[in-house]
């Protein structure tokens, strides 16, 4: 029997515009992918030369259920740094990977049914996180024309004795907005509840920079990771920032469900945070050609992009105007022009009619496939 839980967890519906690429390219045809939701560059060669240095060095055994002492101080100093927040390696788990910090941090804050509020529209996959320990997700509308960020009035209206905390993501998956000091400052004045900020797209930010909601309430939780920034997500490292109190229980629900996180690939980590950040710099400025090209592109074509997105790898497009269905859409560009795009809808409700485009790709491809968007629009009457 599988259970109910289980067979409640959806695959992404962008999965399903995947498997048809797939079978294109198995049949021969050339697929442009604008779908992908990781960097397209080969992880540093310093990073990847720390690790091979690790294992060949008999870093092989398992670390503190925290992590790596060397690492836990290196983020610490990162996010000093960066936004001249003290946090204390007490105060740090190193995990597998963003996703299973938000999972444990999960099991760690919710009682059966208490809630967990996430924007709508949002990354896919919080609300599979947050039934898979008992929670109930708790989606707040966001617009268009405020970025997408929150609204205080709309948290209000459903903030309860249940709520235990609100998601944030900035710079966000799909819209590739960062979100403004003050509408952080918004966010941490709910102060009933946790703020779980996720800022895994921390680095990967164009103009001005992205603050850490550490730097406006301690009630918070930080998850983040070296998938994105560092190119590294087949790696899985990532992180988990708490408030004291909780050092001891997530210590030992780390202990009991995965001992630890991989110990060469934390040390890769800790060469990360030390010496690829040329390499980050580099990898941003050719990010941020293509997410200005992409822009200006998908507005020639006729997208309507309401505010404009400074973080992430991501254009979150305003498709309304020519389509109500964006799975339908983004199937038939597949289908008739090979063009990998994500459909808003996979992001919840109300990102109906917007499709996701990621530059995560060199320029050329992104030039080729917008101009194949620009034919098929064109010729919509021809193709249907
Ligand atoms: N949060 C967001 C917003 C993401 O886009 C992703 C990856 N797509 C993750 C978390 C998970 O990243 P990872 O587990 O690779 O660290």
């Amino acid at each position: 029997m599988i259970s109910q839980k289980a067979k409640s967890i959806k695959p992404f519906i962008v999965m399903d515009v995947m498997a048809r690429a797939e079978e294109l390219e198995r049949c021969g045809e050339e697929v442009i992918h604008l779908e992908v939701g990781e960097p397209d560059f080969e992880t540093p060669a310093v990073i990847r030369e720390a690790a091979i240095e690790a294992m060949q060095s008999g870093k092989t055994h398992y670390t503190h259920a925290l992590g790596l002492l060397e690492l836990r101080e290196e983020i610490c100093n990162h996010y000093y740094k960066e936004y001249g927040v003290e946090i204390t390696p007490d105060c740090v788990m190193v995990t597998n990977g963003t996703s299973p910090a938000l999972l444990l941090l999960m099991m760690a804050i919710l009682e059966p049914g208490d809630e967990v509020i996430i924007s709508n529209p949002h990354y896919a996959c919080y609300p599979n996180f947050i039934r898979a320990c008992g929670g109930v997700p708790i989606e707040v509308r966001t617009f268009p024309e405020d970025g997408f960020q929150y609204r205080s009035e709309e948290i209000r209206k459903v903030i309860s004795k249940r709520t235990r905390a609100i998601i944030i993501n900035s710079p966000s998956n799909p819209t590739g907005i960062v979100m403004t000091e003050q509408n952080l400052r918004d966010v941490a004045e709910f102060e009933e509840c946790w703020i779980i900020s996720d800022e895994i797209y921390h680095g990967l930010v164009y103009k001005d920079r992205a603050r850490s909601i550490l730097e406006f309430t301690n009630r918070a939780f930080v998850i983040n990771g070296f998938s994105k920034l560092f190119a590294m997500t087949g790696w899985r490292l990532g992180y988990l920032i708490f408030p004291k109190e909780f050092s001891e229980v997530l210590k030992n629900i780390h202990q009991n469900f995965a001992i630890s996180a991989n110990s060469f690939v934390q040390w890769a980590g800790v060469a990360a945070l030390r010496h690829a950040w040329d390499e980050v710099a580099k990898m941003r400025a050719i990010y941020n050609k293509r997410r200005m090209f992409m822009i200006r592109r998908l507005e020639e074509i006729g997208f309507r992009i309401h505010h404009e997105p400074t973080g992430a790898f991501y254009v979150f497009a305003d498709a309304r105007e020519f389509c109500s269905d964006s799975f339908k859409e983004a199937f038939h560009i597949i289908e008739k022009v090979k063009v990998g795009v994500t459909p808003g809808i996979d992001f919840g409700s109300a990102g109906e009619g917007f499709l996701r485009f990621s530059y995560a790709n060199s320029i050329e491809n992104i030039a080729r496939g917008l101009e194949r968007i620009e034919y098929y629009l064109k010729n919509r009457g021809k193709c249907e």
